[in-house]
């Protein structure tokens, strides 16, 4: 329902023999940031061994191919097409055997100078298989004349800019690696194994390590390789400099699970506290608050607390609509929205309603469930957005419409109001949005909702 898509997740584990099984685990649990395609390479030994395909997690592994992901260590991959279509063969990690051995590599974000490189590698002969930015790492890996793999690794973070969080899986090493800016989270925790030893493991989010069991221990820093062998565990930084960290604030206020802890806070009490601003910006007379759900309920709860209005569950979501529900005719199609939400008549009958949601994009979505709820009988709908007017595109890793689309590029608050058919509407100020997800201790990038993007954009604006 929403117009801004998750990016993707990366998982990646070392020491531990049933690697390839947490792997699969590691990606369940981070199934939100990508729904078409998963894969998984493990370390056996020295050689690699592979799965991967289009679908959900669910859909790409079975009991035989996990069976088969025999190793020690694992890199995972759920992917949600962001650069490149969606082909099998842009579904990661992706595989490569260099002058140093297999090399496999899962990435979430977007390299934005991707084209330039691949341009001019194609032009001295490269040869890509797909059309994502991911590949470039591969080719600027192959043709460092070094052998020292790390060192290889550095150089190319040199040529590269925009937003990476990798897991890379050499013949002998795991390897986590951050762009300078922070963009995308990754995390490193340990998971105390029967026999008494313990595991690496690494992931975009936390949520990830609690379902295996694995302890939070810190982040992998921005600008941060890490890596671990046999012989141990070694980290470096890489050589460019940036002013400040540029963490995605829409991690806190969409992507991320709320169960996850990113950039050092809880996102969960981060919706709340964004839900606290927008109560103290836009307090209304009104009888009770409800989420749009799932995404607006922490933001909801906030509001209330703050306001002293009463929460209520006002829509119910049926969570039973996958990719695979087929909406077989125009007369069901009709059905539209309330084939996922459903209103409570006898919860907003007459009712003056406040209703929050995180965040407002093309706005067709929220026109319908106003229509929903003012079917249901509420009296008044007064919405409520935990986050400034979406006003940019995003080239950092998330999939979003285009500039044009985006209804707050081209309509004031009031027009907005007038075509979502609201009594009144409000988003959360840029500043209420950032003392809410900490920014004095850190640097955000809020792009989307400013226009001020932290690097250049190598003409993808333009395109
Ligand atoms: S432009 Fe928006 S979605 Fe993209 S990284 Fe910045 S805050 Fe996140």
């Amino acid at each position: 329902m929403k117009s801004f898509h998750d990016e993707c997740a990366v998982f990646g584990i070392w020491g531990d023999n049933e690697a390839g099984r947490m792997a699969y685990l590691g990606l369940f649990a981070q199934q939100h940031r990508g729904q078409e395609s998963s894969g998984i390479v493990t370390l056996n030994e020295k050689e690699h061994l592979h799965h991967k395909g289009l679908g959900l997690v669910g859909e790409v592994f079975d009991e035989a191919s996990l069976e088969r992901l025999k190793g020690h260590a694992a890199i995972g991959h759920n992917r949600y097409s962001t650069t490149g279509s969606n082909l099998i063969a842009n579904a990661q990690p992706l595989s490569a055997m260099l002058f140093s051995g297999p090399v496999a590599i899962a990435h979430n974000g977007n390299i934005v100078n991707a084209k330039a490189i691949r341009e001019e590698l194609i032009s001295q002969g490269s040869i890509f298989q797909g059309t994502n930015d991911t590949e470039v790492v591969l080719h600027l890996l192959s043709r460092n004349p070094t052998r020292d793999f790390i060192q290889n690794l550095k150089d190319s973070a040199q040529k590269i800019e925009g937003a990476y969080s990798f897991t890379i899986l050499t013949g002998d090493k795991l390897i986590a690696m951050r762009d300078p800016y922070g963009f995308r989270p990754l995390v490193l925790g340990r998971r105390k194994l029967e026999n008494g030893s313990v595991s690496v493991v690494i992931a975009s989010e936390t949520c990830a390590l609690d379902l295996i069991g694995a302890k939070f221990e810190r982040e992998i820093e921005p600008g941060e390789i890490f890596w671990v062998t046999h012989e141990g565990e070694y980290s470096i930084k890489i050589e460019k400099k940036v002013e400040k960290t540029a963490h995605c604030v829409f991690e806190h206020v969409y992507f991320s699970r709320p169960d996850s802890f990113v950039f050092g806070k809880s996102v969960y009490e981060a919706r709340k506290a964004m839900g606290r601003e927008l109560a103290k910006e836009s307090a209304v007379d009104a009888d009770l608050v409800i989420p749009v759900p799932d995404s607006g309920v922490p933001a909801a709860l906030g509001y209330s607390a703050e306001s002293g209005l009463p929460f209520e569950l006002g829509i119910i979501r049926n969570h039973y609509i996958g990719r695979t529900f087929i909406q077989p005719s125009q007369s069901i199609r009709s059905f539209g929205v309330k084939i996922k939400l459903n209103p409570q008549s006898h919860i907003l009958r007459g009712k003056r309603v406040v209703v929050v949601d995180d965040s407002l994009v093309r706005g067709t979505t929220s026109q319908k469930i106003i229509r929903l709820i003012r079917s249901a009988g509420a009296k008044e709908v007064h919405f409520r957005l935990a986050s400034p007017p979406t006003t940019g595109s995003c080239y950092y890793g998330v999939d979003t419409p285009k500039r044009e689309q985006l209804i707050a590029s081209h309509k004031s608050v009031e027009e907005i109001r007038e075509f979502i058919g609201a009594d009144s509407l409000a988003f959360l100020s840029p500043d209420g949005l950032m003392s809410a997800v900490g920014s004095k201790e850190r640097g955000f990038c809020a792009a989307c909702f400013t226009g001020r993007y932290p690097t250049d954009l190598y003409g993808l604006d333009k395109e």
